[in-house]
């Protein structure tokens, strides 16, 4: 039993699902997107999302949650999705570079080329959240893009990562430098760590989703 509702649904270039599942109340006042499995080998997201979703819980916000943004990647175990494009570096942002197809981190033929990032850009333009935050691993540190210093520090203090802003080596076509940067929305890389323990991950995380059903973010604290 998932307490969530879905959304929307579509079939990734393998003809995996990718979910879209809603949690709103009657009024509400933020919309939170939270992303898992942007990296195929970067499973625990999915596992956290699925384990907060198994038990009801009251929001006063309308929370997103894509489970899985790259079911592709997660069946062959890879980083990328099956055309071989990091989705991180898939994003139509002015620093967006081609780059050599055999790396890891290859950004795709073109902008938005990949299903995978168009189903992300077409959510964030109908939704339009208040805040992001993508889950991936295995750093241990809540990396931030855009007004969100104060929510990553809050998050900080809620897991013991600690904050790095989004500095220190390109990252052209990032999902944060689109979102944050160039769109202005709050948004938070949380590099959960790698083969955690579940139920230490799971305790040492549970405490973001009691933030994001609870919160304000208003931005003029941000
Ligand atoms: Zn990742």
């Amino acid at each position: 039993m998932i307490f969530a509702d879905l959304e929307l649904k579509i079939s990734s270039p393998k003809g995996n699902e990718i979910l879209l599942l809603k949690t709103e109340p009657e009024v509400y006042e933020k919309t939170v997107l939270v992303i898992g499995v942007f990296h195929g080998d970067e499973p625990a997201g999915e596992y956290l999302i699925n384990r907060y979703l198994q038990e009801r819980h009251d929001t006063k916000n309308r929370i997103l949650f894509i489970p899985c943004l790259n079911p592709d990647g997660k069946e062959q175990k890879t980083r990328t999705n099956s055309n071989g494009v990091d989705l991180n570096r898939n994003f139509p942002t002015k620093n967006w570079e081609k780059t050599e197809k055999s790396s890891e981190y290859y950004g795709g033929d073109t902008p938005a080329s990949e299903q995978e990032t168009q189903f992300l850009i077409y959510i964030i333009d109908k939704y339009k959240p208040d805040l992001i935050i993508t889950l991936h691993e295995p750093y241990r540190v809540v990396n931030y893009d855009g007004p969100a210093e104060k929510i990553a520090e809050r998050i900080s203090q809620i897991t013991g990562y600690k904050t790095e802003k989004n500095i220190g080596y390109p990252t052209p076509g990032s999902f944060g430098t689109y979102c944050g940067i160039e769109k202005s929305i709050p948004t938070i890389t949380l590099e959960l760590p790698e083969n955690e323990e579940q139920e230490l991950l799971w305790n040492t995380n549970k405490g973001i989703f009691d933030y994001i059903i609870s919160s304000d973010f208003d931005k003029s604290e941000i």
